[in-house]
């Protein structure tokens, strides 16, 4: 039965009831540092404290259900919480260390028209704990974060930001929030209030097209937040952090990778502080869209002049963990 418990995962030191105070860091450190995977294996505690904290808390440890490994390397993870949502996270081996990719909601209702993660619908926010375990138990020593797995971060705007402050905690995993990336579809709004905060996250926007037109029938949240008010919101983004905004653009076949979308993308970008990421489409079942060819791909970045962009290299198609395809198919 789903257990009422507060989620101790969720919980900064100073929210922790330990007593004397210096417990709660230690706690917290068990936690974020050593990833311990329940109040009986902090050894240094005493007895009566893991006791009361058993008692006031659970420690939502997600089941590993499936774990699933790329030919490249890259691996989709499959877990179970427990109310018995179930949630993909994937982990990509660069040379500069382990990125994992988080998933932010159980499902999404953003109803992108390319992609396989929202399709459907929206099942559950998941608290900063049940994001924060993603990374920790997922038995790698993690470098960077991509909050670009199932879900809009912004959408669940309160547990995501709870989340990066669980990360990049001092006493805990104390990762840099320079090494964080939070991808969002294009919720302006959301932005203005993630640039009023000043965290030094790098800030991904799927982009998809340069015109309204074309963007609207691939993302509907375009009708709400069309391109001009959500590159002001981008710009407002740059103002207050510092950080240049990375753009996603997903190259479809014959839908918005021609030369021309290419240099419109280029003046609509031009006066912002920005890097393109091309990413060629993976392929979805049952959508009705096609993975570019090669030579368009190389010919989209070069009629973007110059901005400065990359090609990124696709990785765990063969698993469904490439963008847009988790929680497509059932390991
Ligand atoms: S692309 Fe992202 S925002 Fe759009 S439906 Fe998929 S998970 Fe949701």
């Amino acid at each position: 039965m789903y257990n009422e418990k507060i989620n101790i995962l969720s919980l900064l030191p100073e929210e922790i009831e330990a007593e004397p105070a210096y417990r709660r860091g230690q706690i917290f450190a068990w936690l974020g540092k050593r990833a311990a995977r329940s109040f009986e294996a902090m050894t240094d505690l005493p007895k009566t404290l893991r006791d009361n904290l058993a008692e006031r808390y659970r420690l939502d440890v997600p089941e590993e259900v499936t774990r699933c490994v790329s030919t490249d390397g890259t691996e989709k993870i499959l877990w179970s919480f427990s109310d018995g949502e179930r949630i993909e996270t994937a982990l990509m081996r660069y040379r500069h260390g382990t990125s994992v990719c988080v998933s932010t909601q159980a499902g999404c209702r953003q109803g992108c028209a390319f992609c396989a993660s929202g399709s459907h619908g929206l099942s559950r926010n998941l608290s900063a704990g049940e994001i924060l375990a993603q990374c920790l138990y997922c038995g790698e020593d993690v470098n960077h974060v991509v909050m670009m797995g199932t879900g809009e971060p912004l959408d669940n705007f309160d547990e995501s930001v709870r989340f990066l402050k669980l990360i990049s905690h001092p006493e805990g995993r104390g990762l840099s929030l320079r090494n964080i990336s939070l991808s969002t579809c294009g919720d302006a709004e959301g932005i203005e209030k993630l640039a009023a905060l000043k965290l030094p996250v790098t800030l991904s926007v799927s982009l998809h097209a340069p015109d309204d037109e074309t963007r609207s029938r691939l993302m509907p949240i375009n009708r709400r937040f069309p391109i001009q008010p959500l590159l002001k919101a981008c710009k407002k983004y740059f103002e207050n952090t510092g950080r240049r905004i990375s753009y996603e653009y997903v190259i479809i076949d014959r839908l918005n990778d021609s030369p021309a979308h290419a240099r419109r993308l280029a003046a609509l970008l031009g006066k912002h502080p920005a890097h393109v990421n091309l990413i060629p489409y993976n392929p979805v079942p049952g959508k009705p869209f096609g993975a570019p060819k090669k030579e368009t791909v190389l010919r989209f970045a070069r009629e973007l002049g110059s901005i400065p962009a990359t090609v990124r290299r696709t990785l765990g198609t063969d698993i469904n963990a490439a963008c847009g395809q988790m929680r497509s198919g059932r390991t």
